[in-house]
């Protein structure tokens, strides 16, 4: 008899993942105070989330989250064009296009959904449109073009030269040029004057992803979008990494916005944020602009890791900020160095293939601002020498 299972036509895709060396599992982790996680019954120092700041469990915004569920219910009960459109939603758009410099700022769900869903809203609106992207940019970024049918015109990894050269074709029509702050697993930034410039040069539109970025980077914390004369088109971000929180934005002009209310599926048909999401995202608003001294210490914890691994003979890639990669090669190369983090009391996560290109595994380190700088060294000495 034929198997006519679902199961049988997706086990043999899980099987030729096992056999690469890459088939994945869920391991039930849990964040605590203080930078640590608890992983197999065990207590380690954290150096996978992106968590940044160390807001994840900061009372100002559980205290918030909890308050505004008690006061104002566990969910909206609808989407935001129905009736799951609260005050607080309002105001924390107020908020946020106020801490963005924008004129105005929308709420997503997540930072996948707004990717995904933003992108096929403007090709409709701007038919014949040409993405010209980063080839490092994040899945969701891809997956918004894929579901738009647009084709991307890569250019090489933060080489604006390269882009420069693409955009001078000579064609019609409008592009967006597609890229990110901070790129999530090299830890290298884009530079952002120079690029928009070119961008600018060419007339072009610029779509910047400040998932990383936001909380980190920029004055008072807002990203980079706000540090270039007339910000950029369309500056998008999270929540959920130094932010603390759960939830994305958009930010830009009031007609942006108020374009994708109407056009963006993603928006239109999920349910607005609930108000424990929306009371953590505003206590991050509030507190994230006071965190100078915290930023100081996330530059310099990232400056002195790359310092010691260098010192130590790995390569650190071109990280310039909180993301701090050691490039070894193998994806068993890097899982065999996550282990041996994991036995002296560290959790950093091996980056493998698809996540990465074949060749280029690598331990991700993320780095909290609030962990103790005489980390590093045993950190270091326990990735081993090369
Ligand atoms: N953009 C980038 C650059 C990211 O790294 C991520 C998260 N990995 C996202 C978007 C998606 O954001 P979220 O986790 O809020 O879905």
């Amino acid at each position: 008899m034929v198997d006519r299972s679902l199961d049988s036509w997706l086990a043999p895709a899980l099987d030729a993942a096992g056999r690469r060396g890459e088939r994945r599992m869920l391991t039930p982790t849990r964040l605590t105070r203080g930078g640590t996680v608890e992983r197999g019954g065990r207590t380690l120092v954290d150096l996978s989330s992106n968590d940044y700041l160390g807001l994840a469990t900061h009372p100002a915004l559980t205290e918030r989250a909890g308050e505004w569920a008690r006061t104002h219910g566990a969910g909206v009960g609808a989407s935001r064009l129905v009736t799951g459109t609260h005050d607080l939603h309002l105001r924390v758009e107020h908020k946020l296009a106020a801490f963005k410099g924008t004129e105005a700022a929308l709420l997503f769900a997540s930072g996948w959904q707004a990717n995904a869903a933003v992108m096929p809203a403007l090709a409709r609106a701007m038919p014949g449109l040409r993405v010209h992207a980063d080839r490092l940019n994040h899945g969701s970024l891809h997956q918004g073009c894929a579901a738009a049918g647009l084709r991307q015109v890569r250019f090489r990894h933060n080489d604006l030269d390269h882009l420069d050269a693409l955009l001078a074709d000579g064609e019609d029509g409008p592009r967006l040029v597609v890229t990110e702050s901070v790129f999530s697993m090299d830890g290298d930034r884009v530079d952002l004057p120079r690029l928009a410039m070119i961008v600018r040069r060419h007339g072009a539109f610029l779509y910047l992803d400040e998932a990383h970025a936001t909380g980190v980077l920029g004055p008072r914390g807002a990203g980079l979008s706000g540090t270039v004369s007339g910000g950029v088109d369309l500056a998008m971000g999270t929540f959920s990494k130094a932010m603390g929180g759960f939830g994305a934005y958009v930010a830009g002009s009031r007609t942006l916005c108020d374009y994708l209310v109407n056009a963006c599926g993603g928006f239109i048909y999920s349910t607005a944020l609930p108000p424990a999401v929306l009371g953590a995202i505003d206590a991050a608003l509030d507190l994230v602009p006071t965190l100078e001294r915290e930023r100081a210490q996330l530059a310099d914890l990232g400056d002195a890791l790359r310092a010691r691994l260098t010192r130590a003979g790995h390569d650190p890639g071109a990280s310039t900020t909180q993301i701090v990669p050691v490039m070894l090669g193998g994806a068993d190369e890097a899982v065999a160095a996550q282990h041996r983090l994991e036995a002296a009391g560290f959790m950093a996560a091996a980056i493998r293939p698809p996540t990465v290109p074949r060749g280029g595994s690598r331990l991700r380190l993320a780095l909290r601002a609030t962990l103790d700088p005489a980390t590093i060294d045993p950190l270091v000495q326990a990735i081993g020498a090369r």
